[in-house]
């Protein structure tokens, strides 16, 4: 303790039982592990000499940004000290004429969207928790969001990254031009979930806002109609900016809330789809799908007239998650991708396993992805219920594999899904990531206890030797 307040001062050294509390989970809140320790740096500075009065205490240390991840990501496990960003919250620099800018990793990115606004220009990924969740923490999850489908995901827009590294030595990865001969570590970086240092700059590419926008809510009977007519605008050689599904339980639980949206409560499901680009293109693509809405069987398809009902209709979306609180004390929000023609399939498949084990399963999901978000609402105080949730998690997780998916579309692996990942690789697939990881960290003290299993499934030769050691990474 007395290291840490050596380097920020006693007043940004978090450590009393009261303080400790809001920090032992992130948006996961069924794993749970109070830190040592939390910190509030101000620069990359103090974070390297944090890092190294960690590692000197050999106490190990995790990075944080809001707190809003969804995979225990956050988690202090072994004991740690919280490191978190939220105090190096400044935008450094804009140049709009080569479109990038220069962030601290604690810039909430709804902030970030803001002040470049003023430029003509954006910063695509928009996390759905935009308005809270910082520019490290999506850099570390390789963040996505409903724009997604046509801008890409945080890879795409992260041009540079300056690093502390487990030992304390500040690197600087990728460049603004874009273009790094040699390995791509600012790649790895990125979606690292935090193991492999501690992001304290961030240089983002920004885009220029579309000159026009169209959004469109498309009412259908049913989820898996809606589903097919996600397919049926792909397959038609479209590309809008986003396609999101929300069902009949989640917009029920929005209407009944403070983000109510005016949506038909007897609908089976919502589209919302936004198309952007020159407006002359942007009037045939809106009735393109428009029609092909209607062909899936669409009861009805608004398109926005305004500003004011286009933030109507994005706000069945975005409150979705708040509004779920309304159905029970605990959300367990579950994260898949499928192949997006394998759709309606899943989606089927995984409200038949919600109503077999009776419970309250909801989708609202990044359907022009492929990624969907099974919602469970649950109360962790009934053991019996609790159980349920978690078979039913395992066995949605195993359907979309089954179907040719992955477990995770862009909230990590963290402590979540660690022992699951054995359903997409093997032993050969994990040995070279977690050379990868001794290679930044061979004294694992940088957030250890994630992305891992936490047993081996097959240990072919002495670990040591190859790098890293058999504890659990
Ligand atoms: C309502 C809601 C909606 C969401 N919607 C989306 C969505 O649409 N798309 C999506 O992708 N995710 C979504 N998420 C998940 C979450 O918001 C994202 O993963 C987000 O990027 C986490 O940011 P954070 O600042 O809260 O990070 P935290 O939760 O604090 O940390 C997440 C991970 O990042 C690491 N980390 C944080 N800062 C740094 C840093 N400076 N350097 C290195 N590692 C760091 C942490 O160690 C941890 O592993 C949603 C979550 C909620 C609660």
């Amino acid at each position: 303790m007395h290291a840490l307040r050596a380097v920020v001062g006693p007043e940004r050294v978090l450590h009393r039982p009261e303080e400790l509390f809001a920090y032992e989970c992130d948006g996961l809140t069924l794993h749970r592990a109070r830190p040592a320790a939390v910190v509030l740096p101000r620069d990359t500075d103090e974070v390297s000499r944090l890092v190294k009065a960690c590692r000197r205490a050999g106490t190990p240390f995790v990075p944080r940004g809001a707190g809003t991840g969804l995979s225990g990501g956050a988690l202090a496990l072994e004991d740690g000290v919280v490191i978190e960003c939220s105090r190096m919250n400044r935008v450094l620099e804009v140049n709009a004429a080569e479109g990038w800018a220069v962030v601290q990793p604690g810039v909430v990115n709804a902030h970030l969207a803001k002040a470049v606004a003023a430029h003509g220009l954006f910063y695509a990924p928009d996390p759905s928790s935009e308005a809270v969740c910082t520019i490290g923490g999506n850099v570390a999850e390789n963040s996505g969001g409903p724009h997604t489908l046509k801008y890409g995901t945080t890879t795409h827009h992260v041009l540079a990254l300056q690093l502390v590294l487990p030992d304390g030595e500040v690197l600087r990865l990728g460049s603004v031009a874009g273009w790094d001969p040699g390995y791509d570590l600012r790649g790895a970086v990125i979606g690292g979930e935090g193991t492999l240092g501690i992001v304290t700059e961030v240089t983002v590419r920004l885009v220029p806002r579309p000159e026009a926008v169209e959004t469109l809510l498309a009412i259908f009977p049913d989820v898996v109609s809606a589903c097919r007519a996600v397919g049926a605008v792909i397959r038609k050689g479209l590309v809008p900016a986003a396609m999101e599904i929300v069902d009949q339980r989640t917009i029920r639980a929005v209407e009944d809330s403070v983000y109510a949206a005016g949506l038909p409560t007897d609908a089976g499901a919502v589209l919302i789809a936004e198309l952007d680009g020159a407006p002359e293109a942007l009037a045939r693509e809106c009735a393109a799908v428009v029609d092909l809405c209607s062909r899936e069987g669409a009861d009805r398809v608004e398109v926005a007239g305004d500003e004011e009902e286009r933030v109507r209709f994005w706000r069945a979306r975005k409150g979705a998650f708040g509004a779920m609180g309304r159905l029970a004390p605990d959300l367990y929000v579950h994260d898949a991708v499928v192949p997006r023609p394998r759709l309606p399939e899943v989606l089927e498949q995984v409200c038949a396993i919600g109503d077999r084990y009776g419970l309250k399963l909801s989708n609202v999901f990044h359907a022009g992805d492929g990624n969907l978000h099974p919602n469970i609402s649950f109360d962790r105080r009934d053991p019996d219920e609790l159980a349920r949730v978690m078979a039913a998690g395992e066995e949605i997780l195993r359907t979309c594999v089954e179907a040719g998916g992955v477990i995770s579309g862009e909230h990590g692996i963290g402590t979540e899904k660690r022992d699951f990942l054995g359903l997409v690789y093997d032993e050969d697939d994990l040995e070279p990531m977690r050379r990868l990881r001794a290679a930044f960290d061979p004294e694992r003290v940088c957030n250890p206890g994630k992305v891992f299993p936490t047993t081996r499934f097959c240990v072919e030769s002495d670990p040591k030797a190859r790098g890293y050691d058999e504890v659990p990474l």
